[in-house]
């Protein structure tokens, strides 16, 4: 389900363009427009599915996919030896500016801990 509302939706439709790097059936990952990192990359399912803290039990086979499509993305920029950080941001002190779940996959340099 989409919501015409959402930016990421719109991404998912194709309606507001993004530098796509993986797809699976559910899920789609695109460059973050403001990189973070040297790699910065951000997995989201198709779905309209707000945050982590909103997700339902069923649920769980999307974010298992969303998971391993951040693996795939990963391994396909580079990350798999050198390392990589995965995030969810959840609501306000979680620092989500979009409220269409995603996955940032952050590498290519070393990454401190915690952020800042
Ligand atoms: P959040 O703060 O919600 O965890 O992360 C949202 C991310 O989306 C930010 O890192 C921001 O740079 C990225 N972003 C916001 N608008 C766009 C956009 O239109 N295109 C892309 N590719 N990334 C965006
Ligand atoms: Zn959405």
């Amino acid at each position: 389900m989409q919501d015409p509302n959402c930016l990421f939706c719109r991404i998912v439709a194709g309606e507001i363009p993004a530098d796509i790097v993986h797809e699976t059936e559910r899920t789609i990952s695109f460059r973050d427009i403001a990189p973070k990192a040297p790699v910065h990359v951000l997995v989201i399912p198709r779905d309209h599915v707000v945050s982590l803290g909103e997700a339902g039990d069923d649920h769980g086979p999307l974010f298992g996919e969303l998971m391993l499509a951040a693996r795939d993305v990963a391994a396909k920029e580079g990350l798999s030896d050198s390392g990589f950080r995965t995030v969810l941001n959840t609501g306000a002190d979680g620092g989500q500016e979009v409220m269409h779940v995603h996955a940032h996959v952050l590498g290519g340099r070393s990454l401190t801990w915690p952020p800042g």
